[in-house]
């Protein structure tokens, strides 16, 4: 009975260290949110002691009245949300939603055409040395070396000359929105199933701000925990023809127990997204990313060798492109975290530098949105980015800006400090 504080002081030490973190800092990972008090308390709640292997209302254990409860919550705020005709919310992760909707849809071998890793794709859309690599046959599409945008001709091209059995369309970076419909012109074109992983832009989709992939996909995959703030976790949405092949993939294909108490929480996220306050904080999140494009485009950062990828975003997040500045991702990750901003470096395509330095950054707005942060606090937060990225920047000066602007909207303050 005794609390996390008594029972493990060294875990509650990092946990109260990693609060204070995000509380002193801001953050701009374009992949992290916070997940309200109560997602939260749904996740570290009772439910995490529940085995409830199978579906609401078809489960292979005992005691499930109150979880079936909770996984149809889920089920049913979800598919409301995005107009889906079927959801499975037991995926763990966006990596295991990808893996038991490519389960469901392929055999090991088949073709599947995806965005490649070093332009904006995720690991789970073909990387060599995921599973999505090692068991299927990858052709991977690119961005245009002309405007930095998917090269929707390339697809067509390939999808013609391969034939894949599953075109995946969906981005991890990437400041531009797809063209869902004439990816899945090309789809039909070529008999292939149609993928959308929309993880990073749900939060978007969900508030309208974003073209809304589920009528032209067969399949959209989604993660929990990005603009769409809930807990750590994964979501796949299809239709109702392809509900049983997708719960199958994902249980027993996939996945053992589900996690209810994850489950709970994403039921308590999907509930928020539903909100006027969500819609807010997405418009503030896209306000913020195109104030920060803005700012990084003025001739200041141009004659330090920043630029921005695409010059804007219509998304949540900026690319910075630094192959003309002294600085390379790394070091511009690094200079960033020693001011209180968190983000990460990230490959450019084209990039002449390998992964682990690169000549990028990926900068997000999501998380700040959901702290407060409007208009005048972005572009405070823009001129502290734009500032350090150039020669001679005056760090602690810097680290006095950011500490003003997380001391103005604090975060979690019912948490302890
Ligand atoms: N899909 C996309 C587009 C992503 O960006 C990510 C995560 O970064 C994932 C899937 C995987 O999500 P997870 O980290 O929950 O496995």
């Amino acid at each position: 009975h005794a609390p996390l504080t008594e029972l493990d002081p060294e875990v509650a030490a990092a946990v109260g260290a990693e609060l204070r973190r995000q509380q002193g800092t801001l953050e701009m990972i374009a992949s992290e949110n916070f997940a309200p008090v109560a997602v939260l308390q749904a996740q570290g709640s009772v439910l995490t002691n529940k085995y409830a292997e199978g579906y609401p209302g078809r489960r292979y254990y005992g005691g499930c009245e109150h979880v079936d409860v909770v996984e149809r919550l889920a089920i049913e705020r979800i598919t409301a949300l995005f107009g889906a005709e079927a959801a499975n919310v037991q995926p763990h992760s966006g990596a295991q939603a990808n893996a038991a909707a490519m389960f469901a849809l392929l055999d090991p071998g088949d073709t599947i055409l995806g965005l490649d890793l070093a332009h904006g794709g995720h690991l789970t859309h073909g990387m060599r040395i995921n599973f999505s690599g090692k068991l299927y046959n990858v052709v991977a599409y690119h961005v245009s070396e002309a405007d930095y945008r998917v090269d929707m001709a390339e697809v067509e091209r390939l999808a013609k000359e391969h034939r894949p059995k599953l075109i995946v369309a969906g981005w991890s970076a990437y400041p531009r929105q797809l063209d869902f419909a004439e990816f899945r012109r090309i789809a039909d074109e070529v008999g292939a199933y149609l993928m959308v992983d929309m993880a990073h832009f749900a939060g978007l989709v969900a508030a309208g701000l974003h073209p809304n992939p589920v009528p032209h996909a067969h399949v959209v995959t989604t993660t929990t925990h990005k603009t769409l703030g809930g807990p750590r976790g994964g979501v796949i949405l299809t239709t109702k023809e392809l509900a049983k092949k997708i719960n199958s993939a994902v249980f027993p294909g996939q996945q053992g127990g589900p996690l209810e108490h994850v489950i709970a929480a994403k039921a308590v996220a999907f509930k928020v997204a539903a909100s006027e306050e969500f819609a807010d904080r997405q418009r503030r999140t896209l306000e913020g990313a195109r104030i920060l494009a803005d700012r990084l485009r003025r001739e200041d950062c141009a004659a330090a060798g920043v630029r921005v990828l695409t010059g804007g975003t219509d998304v949540h997040l900026v690319l910075v492109d630094l192959r003309d500045s002294e600085l390379d991702g790394k070091q511009a990750e690094d200079l960033l975290h020693s001011v209180g901003i968190t983000v990460n470096r990230n490959a450019v395509p084209f990039d002449p530098r390998p992964p682990m330095v690169t000549s990028g950054l990926r900068i997000g707005t999501p998380a700040l949105a959901t702290r407060g942060f409007g208009a005048e606090d972005f572009a405070e937060v823009a001129d502290v980015i734009a500032t350090a990225l150039q020669p001679g920047a005056d760090v602690p000066a810097l680290r006095d800006r950011v500490t003003a602007l997380a001391a103005k909207y604090p975060l979690y303050p019912d948490l302890g400090r």
